[in-house]
């Protein structure tokens, strides 16, 4: 009557570690450790946890409002100061005005959002969390809970996907919709293996909000 998972599959003497009378179904694919029927779980990732790696790997999911908040901040922030530049030289140009002043400003704006485009770049390495998602408490992450390197978030994540849109152009448009899906992952998730999970409360702490 043996269930054992081919792949997992503990010895037959093997006991759950949780629950020592218990004979173990199968080994955690996380941290090995023999597991119970009640304890394994599958994950999203589609692969079984015991419990404790489960809950790594099955942290609560992003809404998709946040989700949203997130990107639209995402979008508009870098240009921020390249707006700032343009509204300024707009109010002093006059034709008095020398033309370095009006040069200064362009630069200001543009030195402004490459500083930003940079603090983005570090933020979403460092953690998974653009300035946007930062002020969300969302976080992105591997399928198995883990960090997502940056080079994985600039190339699989962004480049590729404005890549696809460049090519295919009703590529965004299905990207967008697909986080009304039921895992809500964008199709940019699935090259990336990635997925946006919210940041548990205790995590929060010492972060950079804009709430209040
Ligand atoms: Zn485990
Ligand atoms: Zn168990």
């Amino acid at each position: 009557m043996s269930s054992l998972d081919p792949a997992t599959s503990a010895s037959l003497d093997a006991r759950c570690a949780l629950h020592p009378d218990t004979v173990a179904t199968a080994a955690c694919q996380r941290c090995g450790t023999f597991a119970c029927h009640l304890c394994l779980q599958w994950a999203r990732d589609g692969r079984r946890y015991c419990g404790a790696c489960a809950e790594r790997a099955l942290p609560p999911l992003a809404s998709r409002e946040d989700r949203f908040l997130a990107n639209l901040v995402d979008s508009f922030v870098v240009f921020v100061p390249f707006i700032a530049g343009l509204v300024m030289l707009a109010l002093t140009s006059e034709p008095t005005d020398e033309e370095f002043v009006s040069f200064g400003f362009v630069l200001f704006g543009l030195l402004g959002s490459l500083v930003l485009c940079l603090v983005q770049l570090y933020l979403s390495g460092q953690n998974g969390q653009s300035l946007g998602k930062r002020w969300r408490h969302i976080r992105v992450v591997r399928m198995d809970g883990s960090h997502v390197s940056l080079a994985r978030i600039i190339f699989l994540r962004n480049l590729l996907p404005s890549f696809l849109n460049q090519v295919l152009c009703v590529f965004g448009l299905a990207d967008a919709i697909c986080i009304f899906r039921d895992d809500r992952r964008c199709i940019h998730d699935y090259l990336a293996d990635t997925q946006v999970i919210q940041v548990p409360e205790h995590e929060r702490g010492g972060t950079p909000s804009y709430r209040g």
